[in-house]
């Protein structure tokens, strides 16, 4: 495996395995911010069979993350990760540092609208702006044929794949902006970097989302009240060790628009802190 950190040498490197790969080879990008776990290493695994050249880029970028955030507190683990994505057979680590990525007078920013409104749009103002930001500066500097996202960030999913549709990107095209399922502990938690910060007693707490979560959606499904069920999953919360909700709403999963009731296309969407650590989940009314 490759690492780069700055930008000429990414651009001769991808040139270089594409070439290397013959004509028509695919060239796969999994953005990430390291800390890797099984969720990030499964959406590697997928690159891997869908492309013959596989780069990963590790940055933990601070455009993403709010004046009062976890931006210096994030899990950095290099050493680590790298040796993960060697055994994956990744071949490119595209490793830039906040001056590679960000170099003076850097002053564009790319906010996409209605997709970001609502759920962590509002609860981290500027967050998906951030996001935008740097994966379309990702996509410049890689030009792959796909990305891979995780759907454990679905709202991030469609903002990204509507930005590529808006600005009309071609390395990726937004059809080629793959989603792949959460992948969760055996019981039930959504694999995160943020789960490193729960103490014991906090971790076995917090299985009461995804497991309060399915419970929302089969009242809903059988029939329920929407603002009756999304109540109770609040109250099932704070009763079950979470301090506080930031949402728990029911939106269209494409337009990310509210929803009333289900109507097929509904997901439910959670935001829960637990001690200090914020914790997100999704998952189809259906
Ligand atoms: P992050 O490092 O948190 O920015 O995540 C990098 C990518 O991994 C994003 O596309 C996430 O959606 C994805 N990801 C994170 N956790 C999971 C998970 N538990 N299952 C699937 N994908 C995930």
């Amino acid at each position: 495996m490759q690492t780069i950190r700055a930008l000429n040498p990414l651009r001769q490197a991808c040139a270089h395995f594409r070439a290397g790969a013959g004509p028509g080879a695919k060239l796969a990008l999994v953005p990430t911010m390291g800390a890797l776990h099984d969720g990030h290493l499964t959406l590697v695994r997928r690159a891997r069979e869908l492309a013959e050249v596989v780069a990963v880029s590790i940055f933990v970028n601070p455009k993403q993350f709010g004046p009062n955030e976890d931006l210096d507190a994030y899990p950095r683990q290099m050493e680590r990760d790298s040796a993960a994505l060697v055994a994956e057979g990744v071949d490119l680590l595209w490793a830039p540092d906040v001056a590679a990525m960000y170099p003076d007078g850097f002053a564009t920013n790319i906010s996409v609208e209605g997709v970001s409104d609502g759920l962590c749009g509002a609860a981290r103002p500027g967050h998906f702006d951030g996001v935008a930001t740097v994966v379309c500066k990702l996509f410049n500097q890689v030009a792959p044929d796909i990305a891979l996202f995780g759907e454990k960030d679905w709202q991030q999913l469609a903002v990204i794949r509507r930005m590529a549709r808006d600005l009309d990107l071609t390395a990726p095209h937004a059809d080629d902006i793959i989603g792949v399922p959460t992948v969760r502990e055996a019981d039930g938690l959504a694999r995160s970097s943020r789960n490193a910060y729960l103490s014991a007693e906090q971790r076995a707490a917090a299985a009461v989302l995804p497991a309060a979560m399915r419970r929302a959606i089969e009242a809903m499904l059988g029939g329920a009240n929407t603002s009756a069920a999304l109540a109770e999953l609040r109250e099932a919360l704070l009763s079950g060790g979470f301090a506080s909700v930031d949402y728990a709403e029911l939106r269209d999963a494409g337009s990310i628009a509210p929803l009333d009731a289900p109507n097929g296309q509904a997901r439910l969407f959670v935001a829960a802190r637990i001690g200090g650590t914020r914790l997100i989940d999704n998952m189809p009314v259906a």
